[in-house]
């Protein structure tokens, strides 16, 4: 039941063959008996998922089920979720019961899908490797004491190790790609303004995208179905209309453009990554596409950019967490100034108070010009080249990640090596455009992805272009174990 795909499921569950009850059962079994090796949730919502699957049962009989009636599915634990904690993997938000659901939350609830529960990231979506969680490491379950990636790496390594069989998650500069690379899943992230962002705990508002994990690209488009659409309680969402993302999976991919920056593939690259990706672009020119060389020309610039916005936005929306409102609060504060310094140095992780410190320095006076303003002109000169580049291109193809999953540990004491592993990553976010990570080989026994960046809003054309590799290749039906 577990190897099945939410298309899958969904028909099952339609001719009766299935309930969600079995369904939800069946996968809770599994949290409980296999997730001690993963460490991929933080909260599962036992007695609530089996309510919902009793209501989602009864909601089909009574004829009006939607494709995700009855579905178990898992939410990363950045999406607030009503009278369920929300911890955002920090212990400054350990004992927080939201009031409220976050919008992609309350779609899921309202289509009928049953939540498992919350998944494990890195504190305040900050990090590559799901190593930096108040609750602990998650593992990847192709490698013992391998990372996941991250920040995502709970719903990778959940999703991968078919404890569910798809997981929300959010990308702000690659959160979402990297993990679903290092775990051997199929990831979308939107464009910008795509998915709302109301009830997602923020870590830089102009950056951060919630989207999709799943095993195949269709899932991940059933996914974007409910997802999607404009919401009045985000004021970036955007309000264009929303195609059914499973509408154009079937189209054949003859006259499709394909360009590959040549900024990414330098002799830095390892060959055995190229290699993959070569392979990857093989086949599309099998499928009837044409591939050409494009430049990116500030595509060097990306990381440093985002590592001035990325903790100059962290550093503001941060500041909320004071011990006054909500979250954690420090034991016997002597005055206010102490309260404020305490709860923040003791609820706070090393990762979240290097970026808060980072992006309080570049902000201040005497330095915003010289760091945030210059970023924020770095900035634009990137989303220009994509612009520039998709004149030519129908999609652009990279490798997700540098390598495949490294052993956890690795690179914990050196920031800047784990700021590395989103270089192919990034500008997508500092460009706002859609882009995803679909499982494109092995590399010593460990998955690889291969990362489709679109025009803005053509996420139609990228799951039709994954859904057509998935037709071709068999990367991302292999499974880690059992
Ligand atoms: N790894 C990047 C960071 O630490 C991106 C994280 C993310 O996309 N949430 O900022």
């Amino acid at each position: 039941m577990h190897n099945k795909t939410v298309a899958e499921l969904s028909r099952d569950l339609e001719s009766g063959q299935v309930s969600s009850v079995e369904l939800t059962r069946h996968f809770l079994d599994r949290i409980q008996q296999q997730d001690s090796q993963y460490n991929s949730f933080i909260t599962v919502t036992e007695e609530q998922a089996m309510a919902e699957a009793e209501a989602a049962d009864q909601r089909r009989q009574r004829g009006d089920a939607t494709p995700w009636t009855g579905i178990p599915f898992a939410q990363k634990d950045i999406f607030c979720t009503r009278g369920v904690r929300t911890t955002c993997g920090s212990k400054m938000l350990e004992p927080f019961v939201p009031p409220y659901n976050a919008t992609v939350t309350q779609r899921f609830e309202d289509a009928g899908a049953v939540s498992l529960g919350k998944t494990n990231m890195d504190e305040f979506a900050m990090g590559s490797s799901t190593e930096s969680s108040y609750f602990g490491a998650t593992t990847n379950p192709w490698g013992e004491r391998r990372v996941p990636g991250g920040s995502s790496g709970g719903s990778a390594a959940a999703v991968a190790a078919r404890l569910t069989p798809a997981a929300t998650a959010t990308d702000t500069g690659g959160s979402i790609r990297q993990p679903a690379a290092l775990c051997g899943i199929t990831g979308l992230k939107p464009t910008y303004g795509r998915v709302s962002r109301y009830g997602m705990v923020a870590f830089a508002s102009s950056l951060d995208q919630g989207g999709t994990m799943a095993r195949t690209a269709e899932d991940n488009a059933l996914m974007l179905n409910v997802m999607a659409g404009f919401d009045p309680r985000d004021s970036t969402s955007v309000d264009q209309p929303v195609p059914d993302y499973t509408a154009d999976l079937a189209q054949p991919l003859n006259g499709l453009r394909i360009g590959l920056p040549k900024e990414y593939f330098t002799d830095q690259l390892s060959p055995a990554m190229a290699d993959a990706v070569q392979s990857a672009v093989r086949e599309y020119e099998a499928l009837g596409a044409s591939v050409r060389e494009i430049s990116l020309p500030h595509a060097n610039l990306a990381i440093a950019a985002y590592y001035i916005i990325a903790p100059a936005e962290c550093s503001a929306n941060l500041s909320r967490f004071d011990g006054v409102r909500y979250g954690y609060r420090c034991k016997n504060p002597e005055d206010l100034l102490d309260l404020y310094t305490r709860t923040r140095a003791e609820g706070f992780g090393s990762e979240v108070k290097r970026r808060i410190m980072i992006g309080t320095y570049a902000l201040s006076a005497g330095y915003y010009d010289a760091y945030y303003a210059k970023a924020q002109k770095v900035r634009r000169l990137i989303r220009q080249d994509f612009i520039d580049a998709f004149d030519d291109v129908d999609v652009i193809m990279s490798p997700t990640t540098p390598s495949p999953a490294f052993v956890q540990g690795e690179k914990t004491s050196d920031p800047v090596t784990m700021y590395l592993e989103d270089i192919f990553t990034i500008s997508t976010n500092l460009a706002g455009l859609p882009a995803m990570s679909v499982p494109a080989g092995m590399i010593d026994g460990l998955p690889v992805g291969l990362q489709i960046i679109g025009r803005y809003f053509d996420e139609a054309r990228l799951l039709n272009v994954a859904h057509q590799f998935q037709q071709a290749t068999d990367w991302h039906l292999r499974t880690p174990n059992d």
